[in-house]
């Protein structure tokens, strides 16, 4: 049987370095689901439907094709056959996934995908709903999360580094706003599963938050790695 690492928290906490880290030298295959989110934000956005609304974008859904493929060992995340794994990657189509995220058929339309992969392959997967709604059955649960000055710290670093004319300020503020919104919607909101272990990074180097998670992994995972 697969086995399944679940990583779910707020933006920016360092859950898509951390899981890809640890699925690496598990040999677990790596599943960001926010890239899931993202591609459907990405194709409304292009469609010019309005992101307030909900029926529209429903509507729009047996358009959509979402698939993922891995190249090298990353994931790559295809739009009717396109790859977009790039263009999901800005703070436009970040709000636009927040947005669209919280509609019932969106989150429907994307539950399969999520499953599929996890009854495939073992799986360390992250993202907001993974460990309360997409895998329950998941042998370990981590909530990551940080304060939301170093999560925004971290993201605008990473912002700056792509070239991105940003500030600090703005960073904070979309981060907080999605943050509000994915705790607040009425399904699947982020929250820690009851059996997740807390893990908050807000004071660690990347490198000791991948030390923590290494460890509340290998005491709860006794065989990991053997049966990838
Ligand atoms: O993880 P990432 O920041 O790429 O996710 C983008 C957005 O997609 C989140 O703000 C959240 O609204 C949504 N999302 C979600 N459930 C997931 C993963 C992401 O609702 N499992």
């Amino acid at each position: 049987m697969p086995y399944a690492i679940a990583i779910d928290g707020p933006a920016g906490a360092g859950k898509s370095t951390i899981a890809r880290a640890l699925a690496k030298e598990l040999q677990f295959i790596y599943v960001d689901t926010g890239a899931l989110y993202r591609t459907v934000g990405l194709y409304i956005l292009r469609s010019h439907i309005a992101l307030t609304d909900a029926e529209a974008i429903t509507a729009g859904l047996p358009g959509l094709r979402v698939t993922l493929g891995y190249a090298g060992g990353e994931q790559r995340v295809f739009l009717n056959g396109e790859d977009v794994s790039d263009s999901i990657r800005t703070p436009e189509v970040s709000m636009a996934a927040s947005a669209v995220s919280a509609i019932p058929a969106v989150r429907a339309f994307l539950l399969q995908t999520q499953r599929d992969m996890a009854a495939a392959h073992s799986v360390v997967m992250d993202g907001r709903d993974i460990g309360t709604t997409i895998l329950p059955q998941a042998q370990v649960k981590i909530f990551l999360t940080a304060s939301a000055e170093a999560r925004a710290q971290r993201r605008f670093t990473e912002l700056q580094e792509k070239g991105a004319d940003t500030t600090y300020e703005a960073v904070l503020q979309d981060m907080e706003k999605r943050d509000y919104d994915d705790t607040h919607r009425a399904i699947s909101p982020l929250q820690q599963a009851p059996d997740a272990v807390l893990v908050d990074t807000s004071h660690d180097t990347l490198a000791q938050a991948i030390e923590r998670v290494r460890q509340t992994v290998a005491a709860r995972l006794p065989r990991s790695g053997q049966e990838a």
